[in-house]
């Protein structure tokens, strides 16, 4: 089976059965041609107009994205238009026309091929996954310049198929026809792709990042793929099928249930109010997270404002994110945490000297710290957002009483600073430790008393308390914030909190995650910060759970030996309340001890 099955990114749940057709859309062979110099200005004036009349399709392709996706969407055609209104781009390929003689078309590739070079380069995730946008303009342009036309592509899928490609750009997937496409694969991209987003808000399912998709499916393969899993089965067998097809009505019938739950608070079913917030990187994200009623944001990343920019952000540009993400979510905070910057991945404004052991170098509060001029820019535009909404800092990283010490004493020296400068900004500002750190975890009753309030972050947390690099796929076993080490350190991290009577919640992934939410209500948190996708899932699973069951479960799993142990012992107490296989599928209690509700 293993050999059949390729493994990729769940961007889009649901489940797909059918031929593939493979798609093999990339840049067209544009010939190297040259023209006479009395063309050349001819040359310059076709490449405006292929751009203009681009430009127009593109606009007539974000009312289709209105229609089929929503308005919000829709505005992801709006980066495409910027593409094509980039005045150093269109120079430079003005440039190349009359410098070398050289086709529109050909000029604007070679221009084209150098900024999908320098973007793939880069480093930037964000910058990676706006490739796929930037292809598929250039390639409208050059198609349109060349007299052929892009669409022909989907007029020869005639059966309901799988279409694979190596990367799909918003243009196609917008006009994808669900009755004749079912399903998605791309060897690039990721959930935050924009083919992604759509695909999810059109309804297609989809599974990306998949290599090797295009050598190992070729025309006609029959595929199973699943969105939710992220997994794609070539040549699947007859029950496979059958298998694939049962699973995927559980999905839909869940996803009937998580709609109604969308208006309904996260209360336990003895009463225990959660509190669930959004975790937001992108501002892509915003809303998905307003959509499913996040109660604000528990963990606004950073770091894409810095990411792939050649210049730092301003303070105006950062007050007026913080201001916008902060009003998003009216009566409720926004959780900025300060720059998480890591020593392997410091950007170009930084300059730092590599170092043989990044994770455990030159990361997060320590560079902001060391960097004062940056750091203070930031904690002023979060002063700033703060006078309009509810904006609370939080460090990362932290190892360090004085840490949240200086940090403090910046936001107090900020505060004044603005005040007596006029400019419009809250007099304070909460300020939260990131505990995900051994050492902060360990030390949580001193933070506790200093700081406004406490969030575990468990992927940086089971890292450091396992030694095991949450990026290393050949570890991945390994990484498991279940461990009773780390169970450990999150009952110490609550009790902390309880005992100094202030807040504490959890934004790593496994609060995202059904089984670890139980968990962790369990433990004694009452405010989980989640991927926006994940905020209905968790919500229903808090609805039908008990806190009082769930402080029982916690208790039997701290005094397990392993993580096996402890997720089949949480596992046993959740099917008691829940259906497991409606979670997982594949959800398998230990032999001997399977309950009623798992045999469905
Ligand atoms: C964490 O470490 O759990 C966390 C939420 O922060 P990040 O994933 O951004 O490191
Ligand atoms: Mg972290």
């Amino acid at each position: 089976m293993s050999e059949r099955l390729l493994k990729g990114i769940g961007v889009s749940p649901g489940i797909a059965v059918g031929p593939a057709v493979v798609v093999r859309w990339t840049m067209p062979d544009v010939p190297h041609r040259v023209v006479p110099r009395s063309q050349v200005e001819k040359e310059v004036r076709r490449l405006r107009a292929a751009v203009r009349d681009v430009r127009r399709y593109i606009q007539a392709l974000k009312a289709k994205a209105e229609d089929r996706a929503g308005v919000d969407e829709a505005r992801i055609f709006d980066a495409q238009v910027l593409m094509l209104e980039d005045k150093q781009f269109l120079a430079g390929v003005a440039d190349l026309i009359r410098e070398n003689h050289l086709t529109a078309e050909k000029a604007f590739e070679f221009k084209a091929l150098e900024v999908r070079d320098m973007w793939a380069a880069s480093g930037s995730p964000r910058l990676k996954d706006r490739l796929a946008d930037f292809t598929g303009v250039a390639v409208r342009v050059i198609e349109h310049l060349m007299h052929r036309g892009a669409d022909e592509l989907w007029e020869g899928i005639t059966q309901p198929s799988v279409v694979v490609a190596r990367e799909l750009g918003p243009g196609l997937t917008v006009q994808l026809d669900r009755e004749h496409v079912t399903g998605l694969v791309s060897e690039e991209g990721t959930r935050t792709s924009h083919a992604a987003i759509l695909a999810h808000s059109i309804g297609i399912p989809a599974v990306f990042g998949v290599a090797g998709a295009l050598e190992r499916i070729g025309p006609g393969t029959m595929l199973v793929m699943d969105g939710t899993r992220g997994t794609v089965l070539l040549h699947p067998t007859p029950s496979e099928i059958a298998e694939a097809r049962s699973r995927e009505q559980r999905r839909r019938a869940l996803a009937a249930q998580l709609e109604e739950v969308v208006d309904q608070p996260a209360v336990t079913t003895d009463g225990v109010r959660i509190v669930l917030r959004g975790n937001v990187d992108l501002p892509d994200e915003i809303r998905a997270a307003q959509q499913h009623r996040a109660e604000g944001v528990g963990l606004l990343r950073t770091e894409f404002l810095i990411t792939g920019h050649s210049a730092l952000p301003t303070e105006d540009e950062q007050a007026e994110y913080f201001r916008r993400v902060g009003e998003a979510f009216p009566g409720h905070p926004v959780v900025v945490r300060t720059y998480d910057l890591g020593g392997d991945k410091l950007p170009a404004p930084f300059r730092a000297p590599s170092e043989t052991n990044p994770q455990l170098g030159w990361r997060a509060i320590r560079v902001c710290l060391d960097r004062p001029d940056i750091f203070r820019t930031q904690v002023r535009a979060a002063l700033r957002a703060a006078k309009h909404a509810d904006i609370w800092l939080m460090i990362p990283l932290v190892t360090r009483l004085d840490e949240l010490d200086r940090t403090r004493a910046i936001v107090a020296e900020e505060a004044a600073r603005l005040a007596a400068e006029g400019v419009e900004a809250a007099a304070s500002i909460p300020v939260g430790v990131m505990v995900e750190t051994p050492a902060a975890a360990i030390n949580a009753d001193r933070f506790a008393e200093s700081a406004e309030f406490l969030s575990v972050g468990t992927n940086d947390l089971t890292q450091y308390t396992l030694v095991v690099d949450r990026g290393n796929a050949r570890l991945a076993d390994r990484f498991t914030p279940h461990d009773p080490s780390v169970l450990r350190l999150l009952k110490m991290v609550a009790d902390a909190a309880r005992a100094a009577g202030k807040p504490a919640s959890v934004c790593g992934e496994m609060a995202s995650e059904p089984l670890s939410a139980f968990l962790l209500i369990g433990l004694g948190y009452e405010t989980l910060s989640v991927a926006p996708p994940a905020l209905p899932l968790v919500k229903w699973t808090v609805r039908q759970v008990s806190a009082a069951r769930a402080r029982a479960a916690a208790e039997q799993a701290l005094a397990a030996r392993t993580a096996d142990d402890a997720l089949d012992l949480l596992r046993l107490a959740l099917a008691e309340a829940v259906d497991l296989k409606l979670l997982d599928p594949d959800a398998r209690l230990p032999a001997g001890r399977r309950s009623a509700s798992l045999n469905v």
